[in-house]
């Protein structure tokens, strides 16, 4: 407060003594011109009277112009300053629904509402992550909530002793499956955290794509044999690509599982490899369940799961993190859904990484 009544008095004392200087100069001249213009020296006594007249003028129309100054500066620069600052204190303190008016073009500079709109947009962005980072601890807990409930129901009632060997066997898969789910999903949040924090850098090497697939794919098999799948698959020979083998693997192994578990009894999974010289597109159909467009707008969205009834089979971060490695590898993903008729998830995959180096 001090501070700033010592810096308005400074900066008034200065424009004065600036005002103040240039009138004196102004005056000096307009007596030297109005002397020769008469053609004789002014007596003392007219001096004196002048004197005394011209001192008045250039301290009253010295502080007029610092008064104008001020009012001036405190319109145009202290209001929108303070408007500012104000914003980003409040943000410090966490709050990212402030917003900041923007200024009269007329009675500020037009910059200031250049600085105001960047506020702006960053309180935006930065309540966007809020949103995220809240949601994103709420789902991680209620995700962990049920096994962690499976598993302490399950071990107390193992704690009998009177219990027969077949309930035993039982009680005691549920708690491995409880604690899979919850190992998993601990490892698909590592996942996800490396791949967006860039922490994950990729490693590219040429490799043969069709082969890839077919390792991935053959996963499966005891699934698609036990469901009584029917398999197609149209491989093009020789398509390699310069990637990163790991990470594009991930995005195979969430496909195939989403496809197969999806999939009812004596339904089809089909795998199709096509190239160009540029892309290489992977083509994933299933004639499963399949989903709304409602749904199929949230599915590359962290812990979102449209079909609840496999819920337990997964924790809705498996297309997340596929998203996310497409991206790194800037390729693309599409998906084609029908209720009730299947779902097509179709990868192109850039073939020699150009333009990866940006993501380092
Ligand atoms: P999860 O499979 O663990 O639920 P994902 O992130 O892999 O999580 O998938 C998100 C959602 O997308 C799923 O819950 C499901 O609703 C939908 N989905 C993904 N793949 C398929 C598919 N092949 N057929 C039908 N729905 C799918």
């Amino acid at each position: 407060m001090v501070k700033n009544i010592l810096s308005t008095v400074s900066n008034f004392f200065v424009f004065f003594l600036l005002a103040a200087f240039v009138t004196t100069c102004c005056i000096t001249l307009f007596i030297s011109a109005l002397q020769s213009s008469i053609g004789r020296e002014f007596t003392e006594e007219e001096i004196v009277v002048a004197a005394k007249i011209t001192m008045i003028n250039v301290v009253l129309i010295s502080i007029g112009m610092a008064v104008i100054d001020y009012l001036r500066r405190k319109f145009t620069v202290e209001r929108p300053v303070t408007k500012i600052t104000e914003a980003t204190e409040k943000m410090m303190a966490g709050d990212f629904s402030v917003r900041v008016d923007s200024v009269s073009k007329f009675a500020a500079d037009d910059r200031f509402n250049e600085i105001i709109d960047a506020i702006n947009k960053m309180a935006e962005e930065l309540s966007g992550v809020e949103t995220l980072r809240t949601d994103f601890i709420a789902n991680v807990s209620h995700e962990m909530k049920t096994p962690l409930a499976v598993i302490q129901n399950y071990g107390k009632l193992l704690q009998d002793p009177a219990l027969s060997e077949e309930k035993r066997i039982e009680y005691a898969k549920a708690v491995t499956d409880a604690s899979r789910r919850l190992a998993d999903m601990m490892t698909n949040i590592l996942k996800l955290n490396r791949l967006e924090n860039q922490q994950i850098y990729p490693n590219f090497a040429s490799f043969d794509l069709g082969e890839q697939l077919c390792e991935s794919f053959l996963q499966y098999e005891n699934v698609w044999e036990r469901k009584n799948i029917e398999i197609e698959t149209d491989i093009a020979e020789g398509v390699k690509v310069c990637a990163d083998a790991e990470l594009l693997s991930l995005v195979w192994n969430n496909l195939f599982s989403n496809a197969f578990k999806f999939t009812e009894d004596g339904g089809k999974v089909s795998l199709t490899l096509t190239a160009d010289e540029r892309y290489a597109t992977v083509k994933i159909a299933d004639t499963g369940c399949g989903m709304s467009a409602e749904v199929g707008a949230h599915i590359f969205e962290k812990f979102y799961q449209g079909d609840t009834s496999h819920a337990t089979q997964g924790n809705g971060l498996g297309l997340a993190l596929v998203k996310r490695v497409v991206d790194i590898m800037q390729g693309e993903i599409g998906v084609e859904s029908a209720v009730g008729v299947g779902t097509v998830f179709t990868v192109k995959i850039r073939r020699n990484g150009y333009g990866l180096e940006e993501n380092r």
